[in-house]
């Protein structure tokens, strides 16, 4: 666990300037709706290339947002390159070395990374999403504003403009209009960036609306519940794993223990939290917090874990994850439609969290950086091409497609109670698995030969 000076300690509760707001019907070359992650990086990268850009925001910063608060490896490598990587290293934060897993009957492993490669192999960070996102906004603000853009905070997009052809059929997106106090004030643009999150407005027009495409599938989502705890035993020290268990009853969702840096008095700050999938939830009755209250207080070995612990009042808040397994028989794209001409959606937007891990940031960063490259401001003038959106999406399935996939599979194994007894007995017994799953948290290398499913299944039967 590192922490910063205590001189650093409020820097991400200062309000940000986000300056003046532009006039009614002023155009830009790309608008972003949403400034989490997604849309901040979207902004970052479209100004950064020389875009006039929008940045609209239905809160203000600083905001919380409902997470786990891990920021994996494929998040930090666009953090880096976009020079956020340095503002989260100056606020308290946790560095993961180590990832802790235990099985339903009991049993637990810890995947570590070695001491002398922890600085060097980043497996990741965790840290308040109300820290990560203020800091990614922050950057986004400063690359939009000094590329002649502009912010707006608190200013919930309402509604979505389609260029419509002769015969009054949609061609494509082209603005958006939403409603300062009582005025109602509209910006355009060839393209619009949906960056809204699990139930963004420009992903409603992509799926449901203008491709009457399904944009919310039960089986395919999930419902998770957060709290914060401090004094939680056995999380004194600094350098603690993260941890992840699968529970009996919270199967095939998990529970999960994440150290995410210290209050001002020192003491460590625990994200705890539950996820399990809609389709599932709703079968069984689930309300997640009262689960989360049983575990807490009743489970036989967790419940010794939180006596005296106490949690931050306030904090316990649920949310939804768009998941990105592969449909069934999806109408056209997968996981599902996430973009057509004029715009396209990033991250939960386009449903690209991952099954297994409930991981969304990276997705969310990557799908933003790839979904600017497609951009040309002198091209693209008169309106983003249908062609492109479609590319868009393809390359976005043929980049993710295989390890959502693989995460999908492994969801599905999690919810058989005696295999994941037997997997975690066996990764114990055997060092070549555990050398890998420990690799895994930092190796590009690993993680692709985790992904390979004959491998695990080699490494696993003999
Ligand atoms: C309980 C829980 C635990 C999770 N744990 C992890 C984890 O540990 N690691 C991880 O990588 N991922 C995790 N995720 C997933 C992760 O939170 C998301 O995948 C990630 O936030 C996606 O980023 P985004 O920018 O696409 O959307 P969001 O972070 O949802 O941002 C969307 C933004 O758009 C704004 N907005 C929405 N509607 C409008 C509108 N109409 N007008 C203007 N603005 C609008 C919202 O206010 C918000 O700021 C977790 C999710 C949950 C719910």
């Amino acid at each position: 666990m590192q922490t910063s000076s205590s001189d650093n300690v409020k820097k991400w509760e200062l309000p940000i300037d986000s300056g003046p707001l532009p006039e009614s019907d002023t155009h830009f070359d790309v608008i972003v709706v949403g400034g989490g992650p997604g849309g901040s990086a979207a902004a970052s990268y479209a100004a950064i290339a020389g875009n006039k850009v929008l940045l609209l925001e239905k809160k203000s910063f600083p905001r919380d947002k409902v997470c786990g608060d891990a920021v994996g490896g494929k998040s930090l490598r666009i953090v880096t390159e976009l020079g956020v990587k340095e503002l989260i290293e100056d606020t308290p934060h946790n560095r993961v070395t180590g990832i802790k897993f235990s099985s339903p009957g009991g049993q637990s492993i810890t995947c570590s990374l070695p001491m002398e490669e922890i600085k060097n192999k980043e497996a990741g960070y965790a840290l308040p999403r109300l820290q990560f996102d203020y800091m990614m906004f922050k950057k986004a603000t400063e690359y939009v504003l000094s590329g002649g853009g502009s912010v707006i905070q608190n200013f919930n997009v309402e509604e979505v403009l389609f260029q419509e052809s002769d015969i009054k059929k949609i061609t494509g997106i082209s603005g958006i209009v939403a409603r300062e106090k009582d005025e109602k004030l509209i910006y355009h643009a060839p393209l619009i960036i949906g960056a809204g999150g699990f139930n963004c407005p420009v992903a409603n027009v992509v799926t449901r609306e203008c491709n009457n495409e399904p944009m919310r599938d039960d089986e395919h989502y999930c419902a998770a519940y957060r709290e914060y705890w401090t004094d939680v035993n056995g999380i004194e020290t600094s350098q603690e794993p993260i941890e992840i268990h699968f529970i009996d009853g919270v199967l095939p969702g998990y529970w999960w223990i994440f150290p995410v840096g210290k209050d001002p008095k020192g003491n460590v700050i625990v994200n705890v939290g539950i996820g399990m999938v809609v389709s599932e939830m709703n079968k069984r009755s689930i309300n997640l917090r009262k689960l989360q209250t049983s575990i807490i207080e009743s489970h036989e070995h967790f419940s010794k874990k939180f006596k005296g612990a106490s949690m931050i009042k306030g904090s316990g808040k649920g949310y939804q994850l768009p998941f990105g397994s592969p449909r069934k028989n999806p109408p056209s794209y997968q996981p599902r439609r996430s973009s057509m001409a004029g715009a396209m959606c990033v991250g939960d937007a386009a449903a690209l969290v991952d099954p297994f891990s409930g991981e969304g940031i990276g997705n969310a960063l990557l799908s933003a950086k790839i979904a600017i490259s497609y951009f040309d401001k002198d091209k693209h003038k008169n309106g983003f091409p249908q062609e492109l959106s479609e590319k868009y999406m393809t390359e976005i399935w043929d980049t993710l497609g295989p390890e959502l996939s693989n995460s999908f599979k492994l969801q599905k194994m999690v919810r058989k109670k005696w295999l994941m007894n037997w997997v975690i007995r066996k990764a114990n017994k055997k060092p070549e698995l555990k050398d890998l799953l420990e690799q895994s948290l930092s190796s590009k290398e690993a993680q692709e030969e985790l992904k390979s499913t004959w491998k695990l299944l080699r490494l696993l039967l003999f």
